[in-house]
């Protein structure tokens, strides 16, 4: 996973005048000035916040809902801006996967902060994630109790400069190889936030699904080869992908658990 940067945003403002009426503009213009102040807060990187709550009284938050709700043609269009505006850092592809996963295709849109507790971010360009709808389902809320951020951030976090966070343990049984996944202990505030995200949308066993997969594949493609040939052919996907996906990534957690294990290596080369 890397960080994701939208290259064009439109104006809130705009986004509302596609939905609303003239009165209700007048009305929720206050609203709009307290949204953006709002959301100055979490793009910023604030990884706490104990003091999450909305600045519109409950009849215009629901204004707010409704429209997210009511205007499908508008949400898919949404989702359309979405999908060409975010892209992944430095490579200019088009973001299709699930940024809380990096496994699935984003098909749904997850709101950062939650329309319940914010609604007048319900449209709001810079709230809405494109993500899978497994993970818009599990992930649960964006704060802990205690205020202490639990869910990535991926256009304001910088996913791209976090250390390698996660553990791989491979181990053998009857049915053949298998690779569990958990996080090392982070240094800095994104890191602590990345080890909750990973428990959140429960990577743990996403990883340890998509490795077996990954590990099938990669025993018909070296088949027949030497550890060595292997190792090199393994190091290189690495470094690629470390580029292309991050570092914390599954692909690249498959691929140095590999390395780590001359015991996984061999099982894939027979
Ligand atoms: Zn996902």
């Amino acid at each position: 996973m890397k960080r994701l940067e939208q290259s064009k945003r439109r104006s809130y403002q705009d986004d509302l005048a596609s939905m609303l009426t003239m009165s209700e503009q007048r009305r929720f213009r206050q609203a709009i000035r307290v949204a953006h102040r709002q959301s100055k807060t979490f793009t910023r990187g604030v990884t706490h916040f104990s003091s999450l709550r909305t600045g519109v009284s409950a009849e215009a938050g629901q204004v707010f809902v409704k429209a997210y709700k009511s205007n499908r043609k508008t949400v898919s269009s949404f989702k359309e801006f979405h999908r060409s505006a975010v892209r992944v850092r430095g490579t200019g592809d088009e973001v299709t996967w699930c940024p809380y996963c990096g496994l699935n295709g984003a098909s749904d849109l997850d709101h950062y902060l939650e329309k319940s507790k914010v609604p007048e971010l319900a449209l709001f360009a810079g709230n809405l994630v494109p993500c899978c709808p497994t993970c818009n389902r599990v992930r649960g809320r964006t704060f802990e109790k205690n205020g202490q951020r639990r869910i990535l951030y991926f256009y304001g976090d910088r996913i791209d400069r976090l250390e390698c966070l996660v553990k791989s343990t491979v181990r053998f049984d009857k049915n053949g190889p298998s690779i569990s996944f958990c996080t090392k202990r982070a240094r800095g505030d994104v890191g602590r936030v990345f080890c909750r995200h990973f428990e959140a949308v429960r990577l743990a066993s996403n990883f340890r699904d998509e490795a077996s997969d990954l590990l099938k594949a990669f025993r018909g493609q070296f088949s027949g080869l030497s550890d060595r040939i292997a190792t090199q052919v393994v190091r290189k996907d690495l470094t690629e992908t470390d580029c292309r996906c991050g570092v914390n990534s599954c692909r690249s957690a498959v691929l140095r658990a590999l390395l780590s294990s001359p015991e996984l290596m061999k099982w894939v080369c027979q």
